[in-house]
């Protein structure tokens, strides 16, 4: 088992982060953005970049070769959706996409945004974690966190809608 503090402050053993959100155990801050048969969509508040995604299994798995068939097909089309979602409703040009099969918890793709700020930090995947780490400790303010959070919303609707219309 393993203690993790969530972004609330309260602490809570479990054997997999992931399993955890993907299973409903752990209800992430801002709510479940998407869900299908076989994966599971939030954002990580914790690192406060509007409208950046975790697209999770709902399989205990670490590499990309364990994805039966039916995985694949829902990974991609789920993986698309977000990102034209991402683009429709919020305006973003660019993501950044980043998973690594090492990782302790399981299988799951980070879809950053990439924002003008980031610049700074570099062009390519040098600047992600500068960038990440940038957003935890300096936009962890009141007003950013607002945006976060009303874009997970909007993001919600409209994944909800595209759905509804197939
Ligand atoms: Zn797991």
């Amino acid at each position: 088992m393993r203690k993790i503090t969530l972004s609330n402050g309260k602490e809570v053993e479990v054997e997999c982060l992931s399993c955890a959100l993907t299973n409903g155990l752990i209800e992430p801050d801002g709510g479940v953005v998407l869900e299908t048969e076989y994966f599971h969509a939030h954002q990580d508040v914790a690192y406060p970049i509007k409208g950046l995604m975790i697209l999770a299994s709902k399989r205990h798995i670490k590499c990309f070769d364990e994805l039966t068939e039916e995985e694949k097909i829902d990974y991609i089309q789920v993986l698309t959706r977000i990102r034209k979602a991402q683009r429709d409703v919020l305006g973003i040009d660019y993501v950044y996409y980043f998973y690594n099969e090492d990782t302790t918890h399981h299988f799951h793709t980070w879809m950053v945004p990439r924002y003008g700020w980031m610049a700074e930090f570099g062009r390519s995947v040098e600047s992600l974690r500068p960038a990440l780490l940038h957003a935890r400790h300096k936009m962890n303010h009141h007003e950013n966190i607002d945006e976060v959070m009303g874009a997970i919303d909007v993001l919600r609707e409209e994944l909800t809608h595209s759905q509804s219309n197939g």
